[in-house]
């Protein structure tokens, strides 16, 4: 399969699989098996060496000194921000750099909830939502009198578009939906539920941290107001995220944090912003991880993000196969590959998914097992936690199969018979 496969896509696994270094580990005596790319995918070299290039040979602040150094420390951290946004179909004034996810929706969550949302306004979530898209509505609810409303997914593990129809009567001020879900990975119609919100009179935030990485994305046809994003999860370091919004949102919200650079004119008592985004960076941003940040979106690009995301589902559809033919392991979301994007959340039926994640380690595999930041996804499965298999475009078919047969680890440590 793994020939016909990188033939039919003309995509050479082993040429990606030689730029990371990680991938020539052994764990436990293994060679690593690496499949918890949903929490954070491994590094290339070359975006391993544009962060010692940077240090080495430009390192300087950006935005304010005179000197050669400085005008090229800008100057590139300027043009990776020009290609994380035309990488997503935005302008770069469009496009400001954050933390990751996290910070981004908090940064939505403060400048725009607080300005935007009073006592009785409707704000709508899912039930499919990591804590990052549901903890900073929280917050901003209970400052501002906003009323929360969940809408729920089907047993298919599809978003149940009548409730959210439902919800949409309601005539919120803000639909905020996960694209692809970390759980689930169900890919959301975000262009239908954007279309449907902006009837009803919302503003429409979409989390695509899971989404970003795997497959294209262009916010300009999804017709969203704002959607967030994580470099670590695609290629690049941590410490480096995105939030695209709305140009005239940005233009009129208010600044999140102050500080440096964000500002132009200071007095005593008040002081005028920047232009956007510059407006909402306060302080010395995370230069060197900003301009990896770029040559991680030249690598994905370099390779195309149809490619990636047609490889992952063959990865995806040979993974379900073969969890279907088990007996004891219950499979959560849909069987479709072509409706969900690079993941699988698994269960056996009576070991917990700690243990299964610490056999598989044994091997060298790496799962992830918890509740992946989604209790109130974990409650409507009526579990505790799952474990998570989840793929990137340096994952082979090999690797799926090593990481089926070590299920038989776990029925041999837990006296289980059968499986298969
Ligand atoms: N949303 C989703 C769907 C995620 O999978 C994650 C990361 N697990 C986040 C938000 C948060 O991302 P970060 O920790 O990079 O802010």
């Amino acid at each position: 399969m793994t020939t016909s496969l990188q033939t039919q896509l003309k995509y050479d696994v082993e040429v990606i699989r030689a730029d990371f270094p990680i991938l020539q580990r052994r764990v436990n005596g293994h060679p690593l098996v690496y499949l918890d790319n949903a929490a954070t995918s491994q590094k290339p070299r070359q975006v391993i060496e544009a962060l010692v290039r940077y240090y080495e040979f430009s390192n300087a602040n950006v935005h304010r000194g005179l000197h050669t150094l400085a005008e090229e420390s800008t100057e590139a951290y300027e043009s990776a921000r020009a290609k994380v946004a035309r990488f997503i179909g935005a302008e770069p004034e469009s496009l400001v750099f954050t933390r990751n996810t996290t910070e981004a929706i908090n940064l939505v969550a403060y400048a725009w909830g607080l300005a935007n949302l009073k006592p009785g306004d409707h704000i709508v979530l899912t039930d499919m939502e990591h804590h990052s898209n549901i903890v900073p509505w929280q917050l901003v609810a209970q400052r501002t009198g906003a009323q929360l409303h969940y809408v729920p997914f089907t047993p298919e593990g599809e978003l149940d578009m009548e409730a959210l129809n439902d919800a949409l009567d309601l005539q919120p001020k803000l639909v905020a939906v996960v694209h692809v879900s970390n759980v689930l990975g169900t890919v959301n119609p975000v262009e239908e539920i954007t279309r449907k919100a902006h009837l009803a009179g919302a503003k429409v935030l979409i989390d695509g941290a899971q989404a970003v990485p795997h497959k294209p994305v262009d916010v300009a046809s999804i017709g969203c107001d704002f959607y967030a994003f994580s470099g670590h999860k695609m290629l690049a370091p941590t410490g480096i995220g995105a939030l695209y919004a709305r140009r005239e949102l940005l233009e009129e919200m208010p600044p999140f944090m102050g500080g440096g650079s964000m500002i132009r004119r200071v007095t005593h008592l008040s002081s005028t912003w920047a232009d956007i985004p510059t407006k909402f960076e306060a302080g010395t941003p995370n230069i060197a991880d900003g301009i990896a940040f770029g040559v991680a979106v030249d690598y994905l690009q370099r390779i195309g993000m149809e490619a990636i995301q047609q490889y992952e589902q063959q990865l995806t559809a040979e993974a379900l196969r073969l969890l279907e033919a088990q007996e004891d392991i219950v499979i959560y979301g849909s069987r479709d590959p072509q409706r969900r994007c690079g993941l699988v959340s698994f269960n056996f039926k009576h070991v917990h998914p700690h243990d299964v994640a610490q056999i598989l380690d044994a091997r060298g595999i790496a799962i992830r097992a918890g509740h992946h930041c989604c209790q109130l996804m974990m409650r409507r499965l009526d579990v505790a936690a799952t474990a998570r298999a989840s793929f990137y475009l340096y994952n082979t078919v090999a690797e799926i199969h090593a990481f089926i047969e070590a299920l038989d680890d776990v029925r041999k440590v837990f006296g289980i018979h059968g499986g298969r």
